[in-house]
């Protein structure tokens, strides 16, 4: 085991109307990273509030509340902005990245996972050190996002890439979209008795006006009918020959929920 002091911290904040924002800090480096950039003066203020000066932006896709920030950050602070090619779209990149690609905050690695399909160039950050993943509007608790680029096949294998991460692996999407994606949960999947309990959880904490986000993988495996399409139950219920078309069966009944 590392060190306490030695370990990557998070910060999360709300930022926008229903984003997070997210603060990766390596103390031994004294590196931050900014995962997406929905807002830069949110950003800026709550990295100087950790005393924390701001290193890295990685970007996980195009989408102006998440790449919007980059700019005024990278004007604030000097910081190199890393991302797929998408981004440009939007504002340069430093270093443009791909699946297979590695990317570092001090010594913490990141690998790049291409989850396509909300856009098409759409990536995670997953480090297996900290057992964490950063997966953007690819998926979300109990949810995935709109289909906007992609087709579903590339978006169910992409999904595929996020289910063969470990178990254990806390999943950090940017939207606290789950209350309304649980509705939808218990509409595709009633008779599941795992995905009633977490539903209940989530309204408590809600409740409470806690998030529901960071939620570890397997859990959403046993719940979420997204990453769910491949099993026999949903796919006789909602049809399919292949789990992608049981994926877009269900995200076009989503989409119209
Ligand atoms: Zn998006």
């Amino acid at each position: 085991m590392p060190k306490l002091d030695a370990m990557l911290q998070i910060h999360q904040f709300p930022c926008l109307s229903d984003n997070y924002g997210y603060l990766l800090h390596d103390p031994a480096s004294g590196e931050t990273a900014c995962i997406d950039t929905p807002h830069a003066d949110t950003y800026l203020r709550e990295a100087e509030a950790q005393g924390w000066t701001i290193t890295n932006i990685w970007n996980t896709h195009w989408h102006p509340d998440h790449a919007g920030g980059n700019e005024a950050i990278k004007v604030a602070t000097g910081c190199t902005i890393v991302g797929p090619r998408e981004v440009t779209r939007i504002a340069p990149l430093d270093r443009e990245v791909k699946h297979g690609d590695t990317v570092a905050l001090g010594r913490f690695e990141a690998r790049v996972i291409d989850v396509g399909g909300h856009t098409n160039g759409h990536i995670a950050f997953y480090l297996p050190e900290a057992g964490m993943a950063f997966v953007g509007d690819s998926v979300f608790a109990l949810g995935c996002g709109r289909m906007f680029e992609g087709t579903p096949e590339q978006f169910w294998s992409s999904l595929e890439r996020v289910k063969a991460l470990p178990r254990d692996t806390m999943l950090y999407c940017a939207h606290e979209y789950t209350q309304a994606n649980a509705k939808f949960a218990l509409h595709a999947d009633p008779s599941n008795p795992t995905l009633q309990v977490y539903c209940e959880e989530i309204d408590a904490k809600r409740a409470q006006g806690e998030p529901t986000v960071p939620m570890r993988l397997d859990r959403e495996l046993e719940t979420n009918p997204f990453l769910r399409a491949d099993d026999p139950v949903l796919m006789s219920e909602w049809g399919g020959s292949v789990p992608y078309e049981t994926f877009a069966a269900l995200r076009a009944a989503k989409d119209d929920f």
